[in-house]
């Protein structure tokens, strides 16, 4: 089927249409060996040679969205130059080739939405897009309601004020409290930060939530795919 070139790029994950557009008035994008810089350009992504600074590209045409429970201790990366577990690793039953929708640090566990539907990955990792994520965060201690309130409010951060957050106490102890955060940003490390910044010291994070999407009743390292109905809601 023939296609806009900035469509294709952007379906197998290059960038967003805008970002392609970009790469191809750059002259980084050929066609069966051919530069092209044209933008209306069309082609056929299972029939012609489509490379990005001489790679090829891959447009896989069956869609996937893999919601996994991904454990303490795998990267989301697709390689990892220290050899560390990643999480396709945990992904036995499929063949297809799909990649993390943004990022959990290594010791976080949780909900990690994984596809091979390059735009709709971009569309989602998007700030503009604001999805919102929720996190449980075991902390060390007792918390106190003013550092509740300030995570609520926003803290600052190198990078600076985090948006304001929906805050809650769900758990406490004298070892321990849970506290449930969710937040649509996505900065690096953001939870922990936020946390350390309001003197709480992490000892677990998990994401339970990924805008409507719940963890439910997945165990670290299983997966489900999700139902026709939850990927049209994603669109
Ligand atoms: N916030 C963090 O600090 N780490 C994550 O993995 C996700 C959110």
């Amino acid at each position: 089927m023939l296609e806009r070139l900035q469509k294709i790029l952007s379906q197998a994950g290059i960038a967003s249409r805008r970002e392609a557009e970009r790469i191809i008035t750059d002259g980084r994008v050929a066609v069966n060996g051919q530069v092209v810089t044209e933008l209306g350009t069309k082609a056929d992504a299972e029939k012609d040679r489509i490379t990005v600074d001489g790679r090829p590209i891959r447009v896989e045409a069956n869609k996937l969205y893999v919601l996994l429970y991904k454990p303490v201790g795998y990267m989301t990366t697709m390689k990892d130059p220290e050899g560390r577990p990643i999480v396709t690793d945990l992904l036995k039953g499929i063949k297809e080739r799909v990649y993390p929708v943004g990022r959990l640090d290594y010791n976080t566990e949780g909900l990690l939405l994984l596809t091979n539907d390059g735009a709709l990955a971009n569309r989602l990792a998007h700030p503009s897009h604001e999805v919102d994520k929720g996190y449980l965060v075991r902390v060390r201690g007792k918390v106190t309601p003013a550092q509740l309130k300030h995570l609520a409010v926003g803290v600052d951060l190198e990078d600076g004020r985090t948006a304001p957050a929906v805050v809650s106490l769900v758990r406490e102890s004298e070892q321990n409290c849970w506290i449930s955060i969710t937040i649509h940003e996505g900065r690096y490390r953001q939870v922990r930060r936020m946390c350390e910044a309001v003197g709480l010291t992490v000892v677990r994070l998990k994401r339970s939530r990924y805008g409507f999407l719940e963890i439910g009743e997945l165990k670290p390292g299983e997966y489900r795919l999700l139902t026709p109905a939850e990927v049209e809601r994603l669109q």
